[in-house]
């Protein structure tokens, strides 16, 4: 069966997209730990990130940085924390995080829960700086 991931590249399930390209989605995580919070993930649906062949990994990597820099114009913020954790959907996905301090990548505090509209509009403000 296919996994949410790639229901929401294939349309089936609606989400905050910020951008695509031949291999690569991108779009809101719908519970953020922070404004901003974005997936990258490859349409290739590979459970664990390190099965990818290594130009593909390299390949969302690249995609990933580009969408950070847009994250990061949209959100200001220190950084963009990059982590990768994979427990709850088994599709490969890096999580972009504007963070301010280490606190900030925690996955454990509350999530922010925001509205659709919120989330749109974090979404076209990203999608502007790409
Ligand atoms: P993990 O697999 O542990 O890296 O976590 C999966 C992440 O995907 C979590 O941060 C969820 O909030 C996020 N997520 C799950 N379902 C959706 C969805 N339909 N749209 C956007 N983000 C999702």
């Amino acid at each position: 069966m296919a996994s949410i991931f790639t229901k929401i590249i294939n349309g089936d399930i609606p989400c905050h997209k910020i951008a695509e390209d031949d291999k690569y989605f991108a779009f809101l995580d719908i519970n953020p730990v922070k404004e901003g919070h974005t997936l990258v993930i490859p349409k290739q649906e590979v459970d664990y990130i390190y099965d990818l062949e290594d130009d593909d990994l390299a390949g969302l990597n690249v995609f990933a940085k580009k969408v950070a820099a847009a994250v990061k114009s949209a959100c200001p913020c220190n950084r963009i924390g990059v982590t990768v954790i994979g427990l709850e959907v088994p599709h490969a996905h890096v999580h972009l995080i504007p963070i301010d301090k280490l606190n900030d990548m925690s996955f454990e505090k509350p999530k922010m829960n925001p509205t659709q509209e919120a989330l749109a509009e974090v979404a076209g403000r990203i999608r502007s700086f790409m």
